[in-house]
């Protein structure tokens, strides 16, 4: 809905009611462009210069000016207000009981105790935790009916697993590379109602298996790294992921993509003849190792035989390399997250690495992973860190993982359950746990994409069929 005049005759010009659900922030911009361009127009200026001092044409633009900031404040009625809940807002340092009103798709207010009188829906969350909507950094979603990941039956479509998490923004690591990206994107990104952002990676058809997949020919910096500046808002990243050759042309090509294109590299790691030590030493700040917490074949471990972190490990970490979980369904082991975590290697990110054969395993969804962190030490407020802030750090995509005014309403809710639970690592190891953190709700763009519990739901009824 666009801003409706009404002509003020008296005035000799138009001053503007809004009756739109729209930021503060657009309203304002909105109204001053217009207020500009009528005291410029000829008739305006004629009329003024005639018929009034001078003093009070100075004064009118500085009153218009004024009044353009006052009027949508007044004006302004929020969708929703989440009410009582406790706010955990790492970026903008806040971790107390508050409540947040939501219109036109963002947040336009964060303050203790709003009036719920304006709001259209008050959601009553007290008792409850309020975070920014969780960012998962390693999932597959490049669902289709092929076989495998790339437009295939092993990638699961987002939808279907992010909301009932609390995730709002996944990225995709590398199931596509520069030819199908733009399938990828029509066939899941356009019509995901979550926020899918990707990896590129350097195989030009992606994640398609062996032997198309390590064909060195078909890794093309140029047209990766042009691909990736095509598509900004989307392409967050350059993915090396399976190679078994000892050549380092793959690697170097990724990496050389990715600094063309200013964004980090994703090292998916499975690369079993190149020496850990080098790959991190060839890898620069901000660039990301995932799968970093297990013992497996293909990769060597972060830790030395007496569970010691070694120390290129530590060294890259200083120097700005992000390590994310990456779980997935064999790449998460107990036996080396616990003495890292011990240790302080403290992973930037919770990537679930979610894709068909993993999420039904011990690694359920990113909430689960970020529940076994809890378990093992790490406090609620740092977790929610680094499952929203810290991992929009790790994208560059500083308008996400906060709820700062003016930014998109991305939002979810939880609550911390007590009680006995067990959590399984890919080694089939159980941790005993007394918290499991569970969704409320999701909000996505300003608008209730999940709620377990009912607690948006504008009816009420009981058991007999009465409603009250
Ligand atoms: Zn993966």
């Amino acid at each position: 809905m666009g801003p409706q005049r009404n002509r003020i005759s008296g005035l000799g010009c138009h001053a503007f009611s809004f009756k739109v659900k729209v930021t503060f922030t657009q309203v304002t911009e909105i109204k001053i462009q217009e207020a500009i361009f009528i005291m410029s127009e000829p008739a305006v200026k004629r009329t003024m210069k005639s018929n009034t001092p001078a003093y009070f044409r100075k004064a009118v633009p500085a009153f218009l000016f004024i009044f353009c900031l006052i009027l949508p404040a007044l004006s302004q009625q929020a969708d929703i207000l989440l009410k009582g809940g406790h706010v955990i807002d790492p970026k903008n340092g806040i971790d107390s009981q508050m409540d947040i009103e939501i219109a036109g798709g963002k947040i336009i207010r964060v303050a203790p105790d709003i009036s719920s009188q304006d709001a259209k829906r008050t959601v009553d969350v007290k008792g409850l935790y309020v975070t920014p909507g969780l960012i998962d950094i390693h999932t597959h979603v490049f669902v289709g009916s092929g076989q495998g990941f790339a437009d295939g039956f092993s990638s699961v479509s987002p939808d279907d697993f992010t909301f009932k998490a609390g995730i709002t923004t996944v990225a995709d690591a590398g199931t596509s590379g520069w030819r199908n990206f733009p399938v990828f994107r029509k066939q899941v990104i356009d019509r995901s109602q979550t926020r899918v952002l990707a990896f590129l990676n350097i195989a030009g058809n992606g994640m398609t298996g062996f032997p198309s997949e390590e064909d060195i020919n078909d890794m093309d910096t140029r047209m990766t790294s042009l691909v990736a500046e095509q598509y900004p808002d989307i392409i967050v990243g350059i993915k090396i992921g399976h190679y078994r050759g000892n050549e380092w042309t793959p690697f170097d090509r990724a990496s050389e993509a990715a600094l063309i294109a200013g964004v980090p590299l994703l090292v998916e790691c499975h690369l079993p003849f190149l020496p850990l030590e080098e790959i991190l030493k060839r890898m620069r700040p901000g660039d990301i190792y995932t799968h970093s917490f297990c013992v497996a074949s293909d990769r060597e471990c972060l830790l030395d035989e007496k569970g010691k972190i070694k120390p290129f490990v530590a060294e890259a970490k200083k120097r700005g390399v992000r390590f994310d979980v990456g779980h997935g369904g064999g790449m998460f082991h107990f036996d080396v997250a616990i003495p890292a975590l011990k240790q302080g290697l403290i992973p930037d990110s919770f990537g679930s690495d979610l894709h068909r054969s993993s999420m039904n395993s011990g690694m359920k969804n990113m909430l689960d992973i970020m529940s076994k962190y809890f378990n093992m030490g790490m406090t609620f407020e740092d977790i929610i860190f680094r499952a929203t802030w810290n991992p929009a750090q790790s994208l560059r995509r500083d308008d996400l993982g906060h709820l700062s005014e003016g930014s998109v309403a991305d939002i979810a809710v939880f609550s911390i359950r007590k009680g006995t639970f067990g959590f399984v690592d890919t080694g089939g190891t159980r941790l005993n746990g007394d918290r499991r953190i569970e969704t409320e709700l999701t909000i996505r763009g300003g608008k209730i994409v999940y709620d377990q519990n009912g607690i948006s739901a504008t009816g009420r009824i009981d058991s007999q069929g009465n409603r009250f």
